[in-house]
């Protein structure tokens, strides 16, 4: 049996173990709380993610590693790299997990990003302000996710109390794209670079973090060769193994890049029921070497994610289609906790799936939002 060494063990890692079993790949997650939630699911290695005795026992359970977040430091997993495969690259990790280093790789491949410039000093958020125009935004180059660790500057006169929020952290300045929507795409890449891509999928976000996504987005065939040519482009320079998520803006009827995540991702939740092959069975697939599953959309599908506290759960499922994912995490507020799904064959059921689903989640009123994104699907396929 194979067995695969996650560094985390979040819920990404949880779903990707889960995914495994039906494979019959086994998962050993290496994470230093005493609980994480995928040791429900898998093997649970206790240890920091940068500690090199416990990333040794990893070596010897497993045949591959891989991660489920991208701030594990670069070191060790390069370390590890060199007595067993790591994938996706450690390369890929240190793209991503720095935004200036990201922005440079990209634009580098000639693929869209917002303009930017790096802020180590305080007159460089004068430089910033004189070059990119207001408002523009701040953000710390190492560890932002959900939105933390990002300002915007609305006025020159902000620039004093950004300067000393940052406390000296490195960070960029980017400018700020008035995008008609946000949008991602995961690709998943082999080591021999066949690859598969999942739909264009639609995402809103609410105070940073990500509240649903919608799949497949409405898109015409213009808009998705763009993304298909940027996402293989991407995922060729980096040499990439397994999946690898693309957030996007669409502005103008083109693409840009916000970032990417090397590793399954939130947006891509739907795929477990919505596509032929989820997210993380083809991501297992790709860094165990086993031929890449079938990912194109099996109807239509909205993933709304569960973040602070459980709805009433009896309302959830007295919904037609839905499915529950809970993740075993403790309520809190702001931290997602699990995730529901409705799948459909047509947009109208899609639709009258989709609005109970809110109403028995507690968000009614996000309806308004959604109507017009699930409208726009009318006709396309
Ligand atoms: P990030 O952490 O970079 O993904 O940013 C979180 C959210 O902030 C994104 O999903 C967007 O909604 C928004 N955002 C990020 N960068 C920009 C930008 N340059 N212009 C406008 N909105 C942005």
């Amino acid at each position: 049996m194979k067995r695969v060494g996650i560094v985390g063990g979040g819920q990404l890692a949880r779903m990707l173990a889960m995914a495994g079993r039906r494979l019959g790949i086994r998962c050993e997650v290496l994470d230093p709380a005493e609980r994480p939630c995928a040791a429900s699911v898998a093997r649970h290695l206790r240890g920091d993610f940068d500690d090199l005795q416990a990333l040794d026992h990893l070596v010897e359970d497993c045949s591959v590693a891989t991660f489920d977040f991208e701030n594990v430091a670069v070191g060790p997993l390069a370390h590890l790299s060199q007595r067993m495969p790591v994938r996706p690259p450690p390369k890929a990790l240190a793209v991503a997990q720095d935004r200036l280093e990201e922005k440079r790789f990209i634009s580098e491949l000639n693929i869209p990003v917002a303009d930017f410039l790096a802020i180590d000093r305080r007159e460089d958020l004068d430089a910033a302000v004189d070059r990119l125009g207001l408002p523009c935004l701040i953000k710390t180059r190492r560890f932002g996710y959900d939105g933390k660790g990002q300002w915007k500057l609305r006025e020159r006169a902000d620039c004093d109390a950004v300067w000393n929020a940052l406390q000296g952290t490195p960070a960029i300045a980017e400018a700020w794209v008035p995008f008609k929507r946000e949008l991602s795409l995961i690709v998943v890449r082999d080591a021999r670079a066949d690859h598969r891509l999942y739909p264009l999928t639609e995402n809103h976000h609410v105070e940073g973090i990500l509240c649903y996504s919608l799949a497949p987005a409405a898109a015409d065939d213009a808009l998705r060769l763009e993304a298909e040519r940027l996402a293989f482009r991407l995922a060729d320079a980096l040499d990439y193994v397994g999946v690898l998520a693309i957030e996007l803006f669409e502005m103008d009827g083109h693409l840009m890049v916000n970032e990417i995540a090397p590793r399954v991702h939130n947006s891509g939740h739907w795929t477990i029921e919505g596509a032929h092959c989820s997210q993380f069975e083809n991501h297992l697939r790709a860094v165990t070497d086993l031929p890449l599953g079938d990912a194109s959309a099996r109807g239509y599908t909205l993933m709304l994610n569960v973040v602070g506290q459980w709805p009433q759960r009896e309302a959830l499922l007295a919904c037609a289609g839905v499915n529950i994912h809970d993740y075993e995490k403790s309520a809190r507020e702001g931290r997602k906790i699990g995730h529901l799904t409705v799948c459909a064959d047509s947009v109208e059921e899609l639709a009258l799936r989709s609005r109970a689903l809110l109403t028995a989640a507690g968000r009614p009123a996000l309806w308004e939002n959604l109507q017009p994104r699930i409208k726009a699907l009318q006709g396309q396929r």
